[in-house]
């Protein structure tokens, strides 16, 4: 090995690779390149787990790899099973951090919901995940796993970039796990297989509009005024309604996608007649369909969920003014479904003294 190089990737680190990248890591390290291949093909394909499971590897060859640490950079800690089929996996990475993923499975598709931060330092009111702030950022493996762990399952169809943490403030490994889920010699999966929500990071909508132009924006609006916004969710204060629009606009111009409004129901906070008009009428200056998220009750929030007969009134207004909505059904009703809950569940479990 040259010493003047940077040093080479951990095992654990291998997952944010792509099979050409991992043929690159292995001619790195003195090895032939199919070498690579061989080894991103039995992590993507074949489940392998550790190195001595690479198909083709000689004995010495993984041993060599296995001495370096774990190959997954990270293990399940714990699980919760709803009666519709959804799981919730609490996964413990190598430093100890623990990260959420949600595997959401229908007659059709099998959809992963995973993390791109441990943490989230956006903040929203009704949302767990940023109580804490955010302890670091996901590196692409680690949030390439989250997918890989269901697929081993069931093979995934779609990934939903909506739990904790703001995707766009981790921009780099983003991209780079998309690059690596959508690897033809990996999993495979089409670009327009993805969504990547935000709570509005108006400078990375553009550059994401440039970079990944096939997969979907998910728009987390909440509130179309800024007073409301502002209130549940503090990046408004950064980028304001008009400069997160002027980055809508320049995103609409660049690709010819439908982009689709998130909007948590408050009870408290963003169901009145004035927040349905302003909300259709942001959705329709883009063509946007709108998800209507009745609000998952989380400990430590001050909001209130809305009866269905207040959900239902918001819907109609919506609908009233023009925008086009459907109200998001409960999956994992029966477990902690809301984002960051199940972490925070664990810590403070953890923390909790033994009597
Ligand atoms: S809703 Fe999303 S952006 Fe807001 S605090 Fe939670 S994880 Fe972060």
């Amino acid at each position: 090995m040259d010493p003047s190089r940077p040093p080479l990737p951990a095992p654990r680190s291998l997952l944010g690779l792509t099979i050409d990248e991992l043929g690159a890591w292995a001619a790195a390290r003195g090895l032939p390149a199919f070498r690579g291949r061989q080894l991103g093909e039995a992590i993507w394909r074949q489940g392998a787990t550790s190195a001595a499971q690479i198909k083709g590897w000689p004995k010495n060859l993984a041993a060599g790899l296995d001495g370096e640490g774990p190959l997954l950079p990270a293990v399940e800690d714990r699980r919760q099973e709803a009666g519709d089929g959804t799981i919730k996996t609490l996964l413990k990475l190598h430093d100890g951090k623990l990260v959420e993923c949600v595997s959401i499975p229908t007659a059709t598709r099998h959809t992963v919901c995973v993390s791109s931060q441990v943490g989230c330092p956006v903040g929203c009111t009704f949302c767990a995940s940023g109580l804490n702030g955010v302890e670091r950022d996901l590196t692409a493996g680690e949030i390439a796993y989250q997918v890989l762990h269901h697929h081993r399952v069931r093979p995934v169809t779609n990934v939903v970039f909506m739990g904790s943490g703001e995707p766009l403030f981790n921009y780099a490994n983003l991209i780079q796990a998309i690059r690596v889920l959508a690897d033809p010699d990996g999993l495979g999966l089409g670009r327009r297989r993805f969504t990547v929500s935000t709570s509005g990071v108006a400078t990375r909508i553009r550059q994401l509009a440039v970079d990944e132009p096939q997969v979907t924006l998910a728009l987390s609006i909440h509130a179309a005024d800024d007073e409301t916004r502002s209130r549940i969710v503090p990046l408004n204060r950064r980028w304001p309604l008009a400069e997160l629009m002027a980055a809508m606009d320049d995103y609409s111009t660049l690709v010819n996608r439908r982009m689709t409004l998130e909007y948590v129901l408050l009870a408290d906070a963003n169901m009145t007649t004035g927040h349905a008009h302003d909300l259709a009428k942001l959705a329709l200056r883009y063509g946007a369909h709108i998800n209507l998220i009745p609000f998952n009750p989380v400990i430590d929030t001050p909001h209130r969920r809305p009866t269905t007969n207040e959900v239902k009134g918001f819907a109609a207004a919506v609908a009233s003014f023009g925008g086009h909505a459907t109200v998001r059904g409960q999956r994992g009703a029966d477990i902690d479904a809301a984002c960051g809950q199940l972490r925070r569940r664990a810590e403070a479990t953890a923390k909790a003294p033994v009597h």
